[in-house]
Parts: structure tokens; C-alpha cells; sequence
């Protein structure tokens, strides 16, 4: 390994990544098939260097999702800070980076364009320190999905790393995120034959609604609910609905914003951290009875529906509640 590769890992690890590795900028370039290519973010550059860090295991250890979403966006936080730290590193030493942006994204969910400058789990994918599970997550080897991930695009050429020989995820053999999914995104009826990367997906639009229930799209929809009401506008009862205290919330802190469903994430048992995690008191139950159930006749492998527990069940989908508010 280059003396630049080693010290620039060396680096990033001491500064709270926990994986790092490297992709080249034209194979990546030449494997994307649509316009999420290194090229659309600069060109003239050789290498990206892809890392991840945990979001802190304590917070998924309460019942208090509102701090939970907060520790992704500290982690999300850090994940620019690294960004920044890891150009800074090698501008001192000559070289050129730029940081494509981890949360951009084109707010209408059209599964038809890209979600980003760079979609950053296949690239950490491709440098080899994690791999993409049934859901599209990325997961480490660490900590699963209970992760945030970046990237940095550098010219200066550094090796890169082979992508892992084997998927992290066994696919719906496992199915433990399928089953709880609240909106029900995830694949639970595939082809018995398939492989975990011909089917691996996800239902963005229908994810938004746990993921980002408070997010730009939700405050649109919820203006529209109130504009589109046929009763009596009444300011009292939209001010008090509980939707609005979210919503400053989500202005003040992104709490809410994104980041705020975290169901598939408390039951995927890949990861050191997992074992700790599923023996607290608060995430018994994650994963409802009767469990996994599989099925797998006609050519098909299908897993059950059961979604999140009773208590989190409202929690979810709050695209219309200012419009609701009037009814009452
Ligand atoms: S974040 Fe929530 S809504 Fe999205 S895939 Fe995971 S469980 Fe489903
Ligand atoms: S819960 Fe199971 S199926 Fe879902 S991502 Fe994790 S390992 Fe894969």
C-alpha cells in the first residue's frame, strides 16, 4: 500500500471513521448507470475515498426515537467534519478534493432520477467496506446499517480496494426489516432462485413516509391537507395540532426531518453492536410475534407483513394531520 493511501486511512480512523477505502474514479464512473458519476460532480479527479462512522449505540438502546433521529444527525454531522478534515489533509500535501454533499437529494422521490450527486452506498460498496442489504441500506460489518455514510473525491490516483467477496446480508432468508417496515418498502415476495443483489430495492416514496415524516415533503403535503379541507379553516386547531410542535422541532433541529424511522435498523442482527442492543428493555419487542414467517411455493419466496410495534404504529405517516385537525 502507498505511503499516502496508508497515512490518508491512518488519518481518517483517528479522526472517527470506522472504515475507509477507496474506489476508483473511472471504473466507478464506468459502472453507474445513470447520472450519479463522479463526472456530474467534477472532473479531473482519480480517486474517492468512501468511510463511514457509527451513529453512538447508547441512543438505540432507549425507546426515545426523537433522540435517535437527533444522534444521526450529530453522526451526520461528523460525517461532514471528516469530509472537510480528510480535504484539508491532502490539499497540505498538493492535492485537489471536493466533498459531494451526503444528504443531497431531489425532493419529488421520482424513482426515475438520480437521488444525488453521488449515491454513496454503492460507492461504499464498491471500496469494499460494506455491502448493500435487502433494503438498500448500506451495511458495515461493525454495525449494520446503524451507520452514516460520506465520501470524498480527490486527483490524487490511490489504489483502490476490492469490494468484499461476500454480501453482509442474506437477504430474505433473514427478512427481519421487510417484516416490520411500517410503510411496507421493502421486497417480502421474490423469485425462490434469485440472488440477494437481483431483488435487493426499496419503495423510496413509500419509506419517506417513516423516514422523512417530517421532512420537506410532509410540510407540503400538510399545507395542501389544510388548503385542500372542505371545512372551516381554524387556526386554534391547526396551532394546536401536535404536528406543528414537530414541525418547529424540525426547522430548529432536523429532528424529524429525515433520519426518523429507524425499524429496520433496530432488528438487523449483522453487526458487533447488535448483541448489546437486542438485550436492553427497550428494544424487546422490535421485531413483533409470530416473527419471520417464510413461504416459499410457485417459484416464489414470500415473508409475512407484521410492521413496527402497536405503540410506534402512530407514529408514522403524518402527511395529512394539519388537514385532519379540522375534522375534529
Ligand atoms: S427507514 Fe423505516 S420506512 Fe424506511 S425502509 Fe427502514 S423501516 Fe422501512
Ligand atoms: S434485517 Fe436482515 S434482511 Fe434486513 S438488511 Fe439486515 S440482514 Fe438484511
Amino acid at each position: 500500500m502507498s505511503d499516502l493511501k496508508t497515512e490518508l486511512k491512518a488519518f481518517a480512523v483517528e479522526r472517527g471513521a470506522d472504515g475507509v477505502g477507496i474506489v476508483s474514479v473511472a471504473a466507478f464512473e464506468a459502472k453507474v448507470p445513470n447520472l450519479q458519476k463522479p463526472s456530474s460532480t467534477g472532473l479531473g479527479y482519480r480517486s474517492i475515498v468512501a468511510f463511514y462512522r457509527h451513529a453512538l449505540s447508547g441512543a438505540f438502546m432507549t425507546k426515545h426515537v426523537p433522540l435517535q433521529s437527533l444522534n444521526g444527525h450529530l453522526t451526520m454531522d461528523d460525517i461532514e467534519r471528516l469530509q472537510m478534515e480528510l480535504i484539508d489533509w491532502l490539499e497540505r500535501r498538493g492535492h485537489l478534493g471536493v466533498a459531494p454533499p451526503p444528504e443531497a437529494a431531489f425532493l419529488d422521490l421520482d424513482p426515475r432520477k438520480p437521488m444525488g450527486t453521488l449515491d454513496l452506498k454503492w460507492v461504499c460498496e464498491e471500496a469494499g467496506i460494506g455491502t448493500v442489504g435487502l433494503n438498500l441500506n448500506f451495511l458495515s460489518p461493525n454495525y449494520a446499517s446503524r451507520v452514516y455514510i460520506g465520501c470524498i473525491m480527490t486527483d490524487a490516483e490511490i489504489e483502490p480496494d476490492p469490494p468484499m467477496a461476500r454480501d453482509l446480508c442474506p437477504g430474505v432468508s433473514c427478512g427481519r426489516c421487510g417484516v416490520v417496515c411500517p410503510p411496507d418498502a421493502i421486497p417480502r415476495d421474490v423469485a425462490l432462485e434469485a440472488g440477494l443483489r437481483e431483488y435487493r430495492t426499496l419503495n423510496k416514496r413509500q419509506c419517506s413516509l417513516g423516514a422523512e415524516r417530517i421532512g420537506i415533503r410532509s410540510i407540503h403535503l400538510n399545507i395542501e391537507s389544510v388548503l385542500n379541507s372542505d371545512k372551516p379553516f381554524d387556526a386554534d386547531a391547526v396551532l394546536e395540532s401536535p404536528y406543528m410542535r414537530d414541525w418547529w422541532q424540525s426547522v430548529n433541529s432536523k429532528v424529524g426531518a429525515f433520519a426518523a424511522c429507524f425499524e429496520c435498523m433496530y432488528v438487523c442482527p449483522v453487526g458487533d453492536d447488535y448483541k448489546a442492543m437486542y438485550k436492553t428493555a427497550d428494544r424487546a419487542g422490535d421485531l413483533p410475534k409470530p416473527g419471520v414467517k417464510h413461504q416459499k411455493e410457485d417459484g416464489h419466496h414470500r415473508i409475512n407483513w407484521i410492521g413496527p410495534p402497536v405503540a410506534r404504529v402512530k407514529i408514522f405517516n403524518r402527511d395529512s394531520e394539519l388537514g385532519k385537525a379540522l375534522e375534529k
